[in-house]
């Protein structure tokens, strides 16, 4: 079967990919007519080597396939269809590998450093601990270390030029510049990133997210405020966790590395889902501890804030800030009034 460039998420091919020669031909994957395509055998050694860090899951209701993994891992096709994948992968290693076998379940090898615990599992087990068991004493808190090393692997810069935005929704007067900012300790509410009581300052990268961000009815009037950060900072990036890069494979020096970057990719693509989840009416103050913690642990490492992505505006991005005073409002206000609102949605059931 032949494949052409579009089968591959673009980043990563652009930048590693340097296939053999190509030829003109028909891509076998949907794309039609393609000037340079290539047979899928093209890249068998980058594939076995990738397998090598996968092992047989005996277990029962555990693993997923291999084509399903590999993609979920790695993300190297552009498409993401059970069944394309799973031709591509057969194809591109003549059949001849074991764990590729139709049914078979693969997981992670434990071996190595990061290898014998799960850490998504201990994160888990912990965040359940935490809101339901002991708060300020657990007995199951993730490898720190690791967990350090994860959320340094993925820090973001927020220079003093780059505009940030907040909205607030308001009736009669609009707020001042000062009151656009955190709300005083003694009324800060717990949020998914703050404490009951310690209050961190939410912005948005775009005018519309923070809008959205307010959840406002019809023709209510909301008051936007301008931000820029007092100094460079650094921030967690949650929001835009790559996966590690299936074409760079080869500089990659042990399985074990390999292991550590799949490892670090699945643990931060979860802690990112965690922030990103809606706050909802019916949430329970106890669910937000976890994220919390998270956040306290990256303030602890010296961090000035999380980026994370918008639940409420697809694309968007938010960021916290521990510090309130890391970002200061521009004195001009705009307001605006919503003048129409809509909905997407999609079918989840009776
Ligand atoms: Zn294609």
């Amino acid at each position: 079967m032949r494949a052409c460039a579009k089968c591959f998420s673009a980043s990563t091919w652009v930048l590693n990919a340097s296939p053999p020669q190509s030829s003109p031909g028909n891509c076998d994957f949907g794309h039609g007519y393609d000037p340079h395509t290539w047979p899928t055998t093209a890249w068998i050694d980058s594939f076995i080597r990738l397998f090598e860090i996968y092992e047989l899951e005996d277990r029962v209701g555990y693993g997923l396939e291999l084509h399903l993994q590999i993609q979920q891992d790695w993300r190297i096709f552009s498409f993401d269809e059970p069944r394309k994948l799973r031709q591509f992968l057969v194809s591109a290693i003549q059949d001849e590998h074991p764990l590729a076998d139709y049914g078979t379940k693969v997981r992670l090898k434990t071996t190595g450093e990061y290898g014998g615990t799960d850490p998504l599992l201990s994160w888990a087990q912990f965040s359940d601990e935490i809101r339901t068991r002991n708060r300020y004493f657990p007995q199951t808190v993730p490898d720190r270390k690791i967990l350090e090393r994860v959320l340094l692997e993925s820090v973001e810069h927020i220079q003093k030029d780059i505009a940030l935005y907040r909205a607030r929704v308001f009736e009669e007067t609009a707020p001042s510049a000062i009151e656009m900012g955190a709300p005083p300790a003694i009324k800060a509410a717990a949020g998914r990133a703050n404490p009951v009581g310690i209050p961190y300052l939410y912005l948005s990268f775009a005018l519309e997210t923070c809008i959205y961000e307010t959840r406002v009815a019809n023709h209510t009037q909301v008051a936007i405020g301008t931000f820029h950060a007092t100094r460079d900072l650094s921030v967690l990036n949650l929001a835009d966790v790559e996966a590690p890069d299936f074409f760079d494979i080869e500089e990659v020096d042990s399985v074990a590395e390999q292991i550590r970057r799949v490892s670090f990719h699945r643990y931060l693509s979860a802690l990112g889902h965690e922030l990103k989840k809606p706050v909802r009416v019916s949430d329970q103050p106890t669910d937000y501890i976890p994220t919390q913690y998270l956040c306290e642990l990256a303030k602890s490492l010296g961090l000035d804030g999380v980026l994370y992505s918008s639940s409420l505006h697809a694309d968007g991005r938010n960021v916290v800030l521990f510090d309130v005073d890391a970002a200061a409002c521009d004195h001009e206000i705009k307001v605006i009034e919503i003048t129409s609102l809509s909905a997407d949605w999609r079918f989840v059931g009776r």
